[in-house]
């Protein structure tokens, strides 16, 4: 997946539906579909080089195909309803032979249940995250233990897993690049073939200059005098948990950051009394 702590911007990335394939040939792209026969037939050598990965929109059925199709190339499966769509990932996991296989849903009714079911067929997770209410917060936490915690839970779950990894190596980091919601690296363009801003910000005015939008974003915060102002994870967040309402209570959210900073901190800790390699402990 073309995630990163968002540490250093590249080229764009357009996830485009596979109608729009030729438009955006010779660009990085994410290709979306929900017919599994279609992608694997209209995507060719030179489009896989492009390619950072494919969707599957509405966990569509005969995934077969794609099985033994562009070994390693990664797949994500997009879940609309965790609450109703649970129960199909079992069908999904033989891509795993020959694929990463992530899966993406919203934080919302029936989620914990879902990212547990993934993470047991060995399916990365990506948590779409809006401003979530204190019920879910509290199934986030629970999750988040597990990820830290639990030897069994062997698989990444975003945001928390690049977020930590940027936390441990004290780089900077971008909520918003993790979340693949950065429009200074990614665009969504929807089936009419219209450039939109990417994930929760698809309804948002793009500005002159979406590549700043999330800079201006946090300006903005800071300039009305949101809590942001005293937050500890500003630098990481840069409002992330304040789009859509400003006044958003982000108690939990942050006691969310807390866990993975102390989660940091204790790793950090671990590495630096570790004896260097070939030397021995002392008795
Ligand atoms: S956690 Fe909330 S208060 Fe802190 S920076 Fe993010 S949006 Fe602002």
């Amino acid at each position: 997946m073309p995630n990163s702590t968002g540490s250093s911007a590249s080229a764009i990335v357009y996830h485009i539906p596979l109608a729009q394939l030729a438009a955006y040939r010779g660009q990085r792209v994410i290709v979306r579909s929900d017919n599994p026969l279609e992608l694997a037939t209209r995507l060719g050598e030179d489009d896989l080089n492009n390619l950072a990965y494919v969707q599957l929109c509405s966990l569509p059925a005969g995934t077969e195909r794609l099985t033994h199709w562009a070994v390693d190339l990664p797949i994500e499966l997009a879940v609309e309803d965790p609450a109703e769509d649970f129960a199909q990932l079992y069908r999904y996991a033989k891509l795993l032979d020959n694929h990463p296989v992530r899966v993406a849903l919203p934080v919302t009714r029936g989620f914990e249940d879902a990212v547990r079911l993934a993470l047991s067929l060995q399916f990365a997770v990506r948590l779409h995250v809006r401003q979530p209410t204190a019920p879910l917060i509290e199934q986030m936490a629970r999750l988040l233990d597990d990820y830290l915690h639990r030897p069994t839970v062997a698989q990444p779950i975003e945001y928390f897993h690049n977020l930590l990894l940027g936390l441990c190596r004290e780089e900077p980091v971008n909520l918003w690049a993790i979340q693949e919601e950065d429009p200074a690296l990614i665009r969504y363009v929807d089936d009419r073939g219209e450039e939109r801003l990417p994930g929760k910000l698809s309804e948002a005015e793009p500005g002159s200059d979406p590549a700043v939008f999330v800079a201006h974003w946090g300006d903005t915060l800071l300039a009305v005098g949101a809590e942001c102002g005293e937050c500890p994870f500003f630098a990481p967040c840069r409002g992330y948990f304040k789009w859509p309402q400003r006044d958003y209570d982000c108690a939990g959210v942050k006691s969310l950051f807390h866990i993975l900073q102390n989660a940091a901190d204790e790793i950090r800790g671990d590495l630096a009394a570790a004896p260097p390699a070939g030397k021995p402990h002392p008795p």
